[in-house]
Order: structure tokens, then C-alpha cells, then sequence
């Protein structure tokens, strides 16, 4: 482990650096993998044989003591980093004081405080005020969203895009049109789904729904407002605010599933706010508490206007992981957000610099710490399998990354991300594309 000594930020004291020290994996990885392949599901997707050991900030150890920039942070879900001491105090304090004690039967301090936060900040349309439902994932977030719209609407009729990811129980994949392997077999799915093309002009998707659907039986929209799976493609705000027109038009919902585009990873609480965007629903999880499961949506009172009985969850709203939200709530706000904003600019600035130098790069994009970039071959087309083989060499070099859409790399490390790191991982980057065309 190497501990950088140029100025860091004031939140930056000691930045960690990566280091390799045994052949990858090492013996004691190579053990746990050979027993986890014997047990676990095979529909696991391991790019890499990286095993998580310990992890600190932006720094993960595996068990034969290598250090690795991580860049992943657990799908864009450790917000705070590994471990932060404060999300882990919050935690451990609460543990000592009750585990469970199921949200939707019983009160309790954390959960009301956590969702008076969520529904102060969350930037749906009015007129407030607003309430929220907690979950376990961002599945059941999603699940949850579609209820609510029937519900509030009376329509069962949604528009999903093409691209899009919103999980894998039966409704949310319904909506899910990301890749082939994650619907085939599966269906039937839901009926009256209509997929349309991310960024296709609004009058185009009007026109498919004036042909096709009833109006009485229409529900809602769901949309990424940056889409994470599908390729971190940040659609302009003009289609966005077209969807929120046509929308009101229709008497259709919008749901923005920030699922992994919330809770502060692009500099702002939600994606959506970038874009002057007001959802009736947000959908959230990942990054709330830290990599405690907790899920929610929100919406105003008048949308989840729903009685007791019509929705639930024993788990969803658990006591310990909303004190992880309470704790990383106040790291967002004390200086992590900002930090997203910051490193994030600096990233993609490093980024736009390395694909000038490196041909093997185009396409740098990003806000705050949601960013990616594409993987282009030798001739200039986009590279699937280059995309692969970087992801799996960099993994070599210290760097854990993973890829999103057909050809891009994500960058989506904790909010807490150092501008040396960002250094140390271009330098890798270089470094592994170099290694690959040798
Ligand atoms: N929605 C979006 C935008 C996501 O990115 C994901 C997961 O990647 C989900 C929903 C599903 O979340 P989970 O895996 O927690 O069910």
C-alpha cells in the first residue's frame, strides 16, 4: 500500500493508493473462487476473479493482500466508500439498540427521520408534501412505482426505453429491455409495455401511443434520467422536459428510476435535477445507505394516496440500514456531493485528455461521478470485445472497473474519490491498454 503525498483536499488526508504484490488471483482468492464456483448460481456474472477481503474508501484489499483502486464501488452502491467510520459508527449503534422491528407495522426514530429527509429533498412534482415508501433493492423499488401508478391512474399501460435497466423481478424486467440474456426465458412479462427508443423525439413516441393505446388505460413512464446499464447515455434536457409534456398531456405518470443515478452520485441529490426535471415518482437505492439494502420511491401525497394493506414489505425500511442512509445523508451533504461534482469534472477532463492520446478511447461523458467512455478497435468502430479485455487486463493493473451498455467502461468509485486516485487510474488505464497490444 503506497499513501500519496502531493496536497490532497482537506477530506483527502492519506489518500490510499493501489498495490499489486502476488500473481492474480493469489492462493487464497484462488481457493474462495474454486468454493464459490461449486455453490453459487450459475447465473452470476464474474468478469474478473476479484475477492473482496476489506475495503477502505476507494481501496479494496483481497485476501492475499493486494490493494485495488476500485471504481465500481459495488455497482455504484458503496456512496460513501468502503466502510466509512461514520456510516459504520451509525450502524454499530444501532445494532445495539434493535435489529428489526418491521417499518410498515411498527415506528421508529431512524425510519421517520430518514424519510423526512428523502421527501424534503426529492425533487418530484408538486404541490407537496411528499411521502415514501422504503424497499429492500431497486427492483422492489421499481415494482413498487408500477403499483402506485396503477393505482393513482387506473391504467395499466407503461412506456419503457429500449436500453433501459430497472431490475429483474417480473414487473421491473417487464420494463427491463437492456440485454437479450436477462429476458429470455422469462415470459411471459407484464401486458401493455411499450418499449421506445432512448432520445427518440417525443412526437414519434406520441404517435406510436395515439395508434395503440387506450387512453384510459395508460399508467406511466419510467425512465432513467441518465441511463446507467444501457451505456451512461445523458439524454438532453429538452427530451427529458418533452416526456414530463407529454406525460401531463396524457394523464400518464413519470417515474425516474435513479436507482443508480441517485443519492448524489452525479454531484446532485437526483440526476433529474440537472435537467430541471420533476418526476411524479423517483425511484431509488443503491447508494442510500452506503451498501446496507434499502430501496424507496417517493412520490407527492396526492400519487401515493393508497390505504393500509395495498402495499407492504417486512424487511424494506430496515432500522440498521436507515441509519447507514441517516449517516451517508450527512457525508453527502457535508462534502461528498460537492466532491462528485469536483472529481467528477477532473475525471472527465482526464478522461477527454486520455482519449486524444489513446485511440483505443472515445466518447468520454459523464456528470459528477457517473461517467464512461467507449472502446473503439483499430479501425475506429465501437468494440465490444476490447471493452471486454481492458476490463478483464485492467483488473491486473490494480483497477476494478466494469463495463455498462455493449462497448463502454463505467467510472461510478464512491463519492469520496481523491483527484490522485483519478491520476493513479488513467495511468492504469494507459498502462493496460498498452499491456494489451503487446
Ligand atoms: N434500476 C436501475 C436504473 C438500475 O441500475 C438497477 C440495477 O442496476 C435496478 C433498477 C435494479 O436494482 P437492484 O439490482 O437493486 O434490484
Amino acid at each position: 500500500m503506497t499513501t500519496s503525498t502531493s496536497a490532497p483536499g482537506p477530506k483527502h488526508a492519506n489518500v490510499l493508493l493501489p498495490e499489486i504484490k502476488t500473481p492474480l488471483p493469489g492462493p487464497r482468492g484462488k481457493a474462495l473462487i474454486d468454493r464459490d464456483k461449486k455453490v453459487m448460481s450459475a447465473s452470476y456474472t464474474r468478469d474478473y476473479p476479484f475477492v473482496m477481503d476489506r475495503g477502505e474508501g476507494c481501496i479494496a484489499w483481497d485476501p492475499d493482500g493486494n490493494s485495488f483502486l476500485d471504481l465500481c464501488a459495488g455497482i455504484a452502491v458503496c456512496a460513501t466508500g468502503h466502510s466509512h467510520p461514520k456510516v459504520v459508527e451509525a450502524i454499530t449503534e444501532q445494532a445495539g439498540r434493535f435489529l428489526h422491528m418491521s417499518g410498515t407495522d411498527f415506528y421508529y426514530d431512524v425510519q421517520i427521520r430518514l424519510a423526512e429527509r428523502l421527501t424534503a429533498a426529492a425533487p418530484v412534482k408538486g404541490p407537496g408534501p411528499n411521502r415514501v415508501f422504503f424497499s429492500n433493492s431497486g427492483a422492489e423499488s421499481v415494482e413498487g412505482a408500477i403499483k402506485l401508478a396503477r393505482h393513482f391512474t387506473g391504467g395499466h399501460n407503461n412506456i419503457a426505453f429500449y436500453g433501459a435497466f430497472h431490475g429483474r423481478t417480473m414487473g421491473a424486467l417487464s420494463l427491463t429491455a437492456s440485454r437479450n440474456v436477462q429476458r429470455k426465458g422469462f415470459s411471459p412479462f407484464l401486458p401493455g409495455i411499450s418499449h421506445a427508443t432512448y432520445g427518440e423525439p417525443v412526437e414519434n413516441i406520441e404517435m406510436i401511443l395515439k395508434r395503440t393505446v387506450d387512453p384510459e388505460s395508460i399508467g406511466a413512464l419510467f425512465v432513467e434520467s441518465i441511463q446507467g446499464e444501457g451505456g451512461y447515455i445523458i439524454p438532453k434536457a429538452e427530451w427529458l422536459l418533452g416526456l414530463r409534456d407529454m406525460c401531463d398531456r396524457w394523464g400518464m405518470l413519470l417515474v425516474s428510476d435513479e436507482v443508480q443515478s441517485g443519492m448524489g452520485r452525479t454531484g446532485k441529490l437526483f440526476a433529474c435535477e440537472h435537467f430541471g426535471l420533476k418526476p411524479d415518482i423517483i425511484c431509488t437505492a443503491k447508494g442510500l445507505a452506503s451498501g446496507l439494502p434499502l430501496g424507496c420511491f417517493i412520490a407527492r401525497e396526492e400519487v401515493m394516496s393508497w390505504g393500509p394493506g395495498q402495499h407492504g414489505t417486512t424487511f424494506g425500511g430496515n432500522p440498521v440500514a436507515c441509519a447507514a442512509a441517516n449517516a451517508t445523508m450527512d457525508l453527502l451533504e457535508e462534502w461528498m456531493m460537492e466532491n462528485a461534482r469536483d472529481t467528477g469534472a477532473y475525471f472527465l477532463e482526464k478522461l477527454k485528455e486520455l482519449q486524444e492520446r489513446v485511440p483505443s478511447f472515445k466518447g468520454a461523458r459523464g456528470i459528477g461521478l457517473m461517467i464512461a467512455i467507449d472502446c473503439v478497435d483499430s479501425d475506429g468502430n465501437f468494440s465490444p470485445d476490447l471493452r471486454n479485455a481492458i476490463v478483464d487486463e485492467a483488473y491486473l493493473h490494480g483497477l476494478l472497473i466494469l463495463g455498462c451498455g455493449a462497448h463502454a467502461i463505467r467510472f461510478c468509485p464512491a463519492l469520496c474519490i481523491a483527484r490522485e486516485q483519478v491520476d493513479w487510474a488513467i495511468t492504469a488505464l494507459e498502462k493496460t491498454v498498452a499491456a494489451l497490444k503487446k
